[in-house]
């Protein structure tokens, strides 16, 4: 896989997703650093959005609820370079209708070379982190070149 530079802006549009018993650390987190987040731009799965917009007044863009294919919308929206990094407050002690779902954002994640911060002492460490206030280089897959050399691997 060959590697191209599209960089990550000032104004990051930040994703936030956390599993049911996740929520309240979370949410407790986005009132912390409720601050620096309103620089930027939110997005969340519908649930989780929605609670943390009546928690901090922070305005949140509402994708669907997990389970009903929010975690895909994301990975989506990941793909075509609409998110510049995920805070996913996944659990870690119980089993998910929508499981698969989850391991294909966290996948998508890292195929896109986005921060990703599963828990509240990385997000911390990716909140205080300077690179929150200017734009960064960041290397994502050469789609134009993968694309073409599929093209030429299949050519009939
Ligand atoms: P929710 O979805 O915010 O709608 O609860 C989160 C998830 O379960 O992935």
């Amino acid at each position: 896989m060959e590697y191209i530079d599209q960089p990550i802006a000032a104004q990051k549009r930040v994703a936030l997703v956390a599993h049911d018993n996740r929520k309240a650390s979370l949410i407790e987190w986005c009132q912390k650093h409720r601050a620096v987040l309103e620089q930027h731009q939110l997005l969340g799965t519908g649930t989780t959005g929605s609670k943390i917009e009546a928690a901090t007044g922070l305005a949140v863009e509402k994708l669907f609820s997990g389970p009903m294919g929010g975690d895909q919308q994301l990975g989506a929206k990941i793909c075509q370079g609409e998110v510049d990094i995920l805070i996913f407050f996944w659990d870690p002690f119980e089993p998910m209708p929508h499981d698969p779902d989850v391991k294909a954002l966290l996948r998508i994640a890292a195929v896109w070379n986005i921060p990703v911060a599963c828990n509240g002492s990385s997000a911390d460490m990716m909140i205080h982190s300077a690179l929150m206030e200017r734009s960064f280089s960041r290397l994502v897959p050469d789609y134009q070149g993968y694309l073409d050399s599929r093209k030429a691997e299949t050519a009939v």
